[in-house]
């Protein structure tokens, strides 16, 4: 497997910055995890636009989703002009619903596929992997999700600090998390989103062999969000970056 970071920031990003977006290979099949701002033009930088087989967003809010709009018309000009001969399979959460019908009006272009309806324990099978989907703890309907194929990993998307996680999680070779804050942004950020720490700790009780933290907010010092994920990890932690991938 191959994880290659295309954006890391959130809720905006910093000068020539992405916000959220993963590309994830694995047996020549290319699955996008989140489309923020910014990340179609980086992910045409790995793979051409064909080649990629689905895309997975974990919840609506607009640094997931706004390159969703463009990534709409590169898939109806491709296949308007034969470079392309499918509609691409977008997984997405069903609300809110001003976003959804306006995502899912996009017919020209994507085959939709509902969250809600493929929970665990259920698995759909996406871009020839097995893919499992938890719900997140956020101000919005979020998942979390695991990915199965050679190897395992999860992506937390936003959360708060969710027990479920750590079962969820348990046994992952790589683990990315997100990390909105440190330590003293606790109270701030409960209801919603993780520390460093906490993403650090969630990593340890699930045993997972190796973390990646992200969606940082542009004015932290990454090194200072990275010192507290590894006191709760209690080993190193990789800190996502465009362009960094990981092979495992
Ligand atoms: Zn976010
Ligand atoms: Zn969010």
């Amino acid at each position: 497997m191959k994880l290659t970071v295309l954006g890391c920031w959130a809720p905006y990003p910093r000068v020539s910055g992405a916000c959220s977006g993963y590309l994830l290979q694995d047996k020549g099949k290319n699955l996008l995890i989140e489309a923020g701002n910014g990340v179609l033009s980086r992910l045409i930088q790995h793979i051409d636009l064909q080649e990629l087989d689905a895309v997975i967003i974990s919840h609506l809010h607009p640094d997931h989703i706004m390159d969703i709009y463009c990534l709409r018309h590169a898939v109806e000009s491709a296949n308007r002009e034969g470079r392309m001969n499918k509609l691409l399979p977008l997984y997405l959460p069903s609300g809110p619903a001003e976003d959804f019908n306006r995502i899912t009006s996009f017919t020209k272009a994507f085959k939709i596929n509902i969250i809600d309806h493929l929970l665990e324990p259920r698995e759909e099978t996406i871009a020839g992997l097995k893919v499992s989907f938890m719900p997140a703890l956020h101000n919005l309907p979020c998942y979390s999700m695991k990915i199965e194929g050679s190897k395992r990993f999860v992506f937390s998307g936003d959360t708060a600090y969710n027990p479920n996680l750590v079962k969820f999680t348990a046994g992952a070779e790589v683990f990315l998390c997100e990390a909105s804050g440190l330590d003293k942004d606790a109270e701030y950020l409960k209801e919603n989103h993780l520390t460093a720490r906490q993403a650090g700790e969630l990593a340890r009780e699930a045993g997972v062999k190796e973390l990646m933290i992200t969606h940082f907010y542009p004015e932290y010092i990454l090194s200072e969000l990275q010192n507290q994920a590894e006191q709760g990890f209690g080993q190193k932690v990789l800190l996502a970056r465009e362009g960094a991938n990981l092979e495992f």
